[in-house]
């Protein structure tokens, strides 16, 4: 039995997911797909990294495996009987690239799983167990994004998630002639994991200093009692959730023009507020900025390098992307990347007739 779950791309709504507060991804046409049959012992093969393993029950290697052996773990945690199987790992999605791979790997796997031994789980029952995989058998803090959208995700629409109340919302993607592009700076700073701690912290130092539970309440004025840093990153997530509303309406609306307006305030928000952008990426976003084509691009994923997801009219733009990854080598001595990614179904759409319950049959 063949499993696919998609990667993801968050619209709009960086570093809001640890914050309370709300993100936009959507689903990309890129995969991690998985083949498993019952079989007397574990034995994973993954076609990315040419291996094939055999593991046990709860055995942590510190590699790939972890991803699949942690569905298993937090599958039986949750109460669900898991036998031995054999399982095929293949993939169309880059992994580390931002795109959510581990998600995806982990919801197929929790999906072939389900279906081998038939079970009956409620999707959000899904999401769960796929993030309690990750972060407490893997050991990654993740958020709830990526396997929110792995598995509810739905084609030609994004999802307005709260991750406070994980209340959501399709939201259809009207882009009329445009699309999204990812444009992959090839670049990961050494610094990208310890400055997402400590923003993480910082954001912890905000809710004290503030005496706050929740990012949700606090307002702009409160800001002032910060002192100056604080107050920056504290603009940042209040003004990026907001953010996050407006584009909702902007696509809602139709209006492709000021959709692509709050990519550019959300990057000079991470660039000048949060500050996790970098040089490189930077120059990708000045590039195409006020360029005939272009309506808006920013800096998406942890910072620090990664990608600039941009907003493009389809077929036409001012520049080739061969003149932009010239200019970028001249001056940073590497290339560009360029993904034209399209929406897609999660595991709710793709594999299951009714959307209500995760059906084994
Ligand atoms: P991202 O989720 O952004 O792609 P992560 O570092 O969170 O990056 O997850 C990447 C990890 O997921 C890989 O290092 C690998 O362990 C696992 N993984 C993803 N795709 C595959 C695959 N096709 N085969 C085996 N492991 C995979
Ligand atoms: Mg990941």
């Amino acid at each position: 039995m063949k499993i696919k779950a998609p990667g993801r791309v968050n619209i709009i709504g960086e570093h809001t997911d640890y914050n309370d507060g709300f993100v936009l991804p959507f689903a990309i046409d890129r995969y991690v797909e998985v083949e498993a049959s019952l079989s007397n012992k574990f034995v994973l093969t993954s076609k990315l990294y040419n291996e094939t393993v055999e593991v046990e029950k709860n055995e942590k290697r510190g590699s790939w495996t972890d991803y699949v052996m942690g569905v298993v773990w937090a599958l039986e945690q949750a109460g669900y009987r898991v036998e031995a199987f054999e399982m095929q790992i293949d993939s169309t999605l880059p992994t580390g690239a931002g795109l959510s791979s581990s998600a995806a790997l982990e919801v197929a796997t929790a999906v072939a799983i389900v279906k081998l031994m038939d079970h009956r789980i409620e999707p959000k029952d899904l999401v769960q167990i796929c993030v309690k995989a990750e972060r407490e058998f893997v050991g990654v803090r993740c958020g709830v994004m990526d396997q929110f959208t792995a598995v509810f995700a739905k084609k030609d629409h994004a999802i307005l998630l709260d991750t406070m109340t994980m209340d959501y919302e399709y939201v259809p993607l009207n882009l009329n002639n445009y699309e999204f592009v990812l444009i992959d700076s090839n670049v990961k700073h050494e610094l990208a994991s310890s400055e997402y701690n400590k923003r993480r912290a910082e954001c912890e130092a905000i809710l004290k200093a503030l005496n706050k539970r929740s990012f949700r309440e606090i307002a702009e004025k409160d800001l002032a009692a910060l002192e100056s840093t604080l107050r920056k990153r504290a603009k940042h997530v209040l003004s990026e959730n907001e953010r996050v509303l407006k584009m909702v309406k902007a696509l809602k609306d139709n209006r492709p023009f000021l959709a692509g307006c709050y990519l550019y305030e959300s990057h000079a928000s991470l660039r000048d507020f949060y500050e996790v952008s970098c040089d490189e990426v930077d120059f990708i976003v000045g590039f195409l900025k006020g360029r005939a084509g272009v309506l808006g691009a920013r800096i998406v994923g942890g910072g620090f390098g990664g990608s600039v997801l941009a907003l493009l009219r389809k077929g036409y733009t001012e520049f080739s992307f061969e003149e932009l990854d010239m200019e970028y080598r001249k001056l940073f001595g590497k290339s560009i990347k360029v993904l034209h990614v399209n929406s897609s179904d999660g595991v709710l759409f793709s594999h299951f007739i009714s959307p209500g319950s995760v059906n084994a049959t």
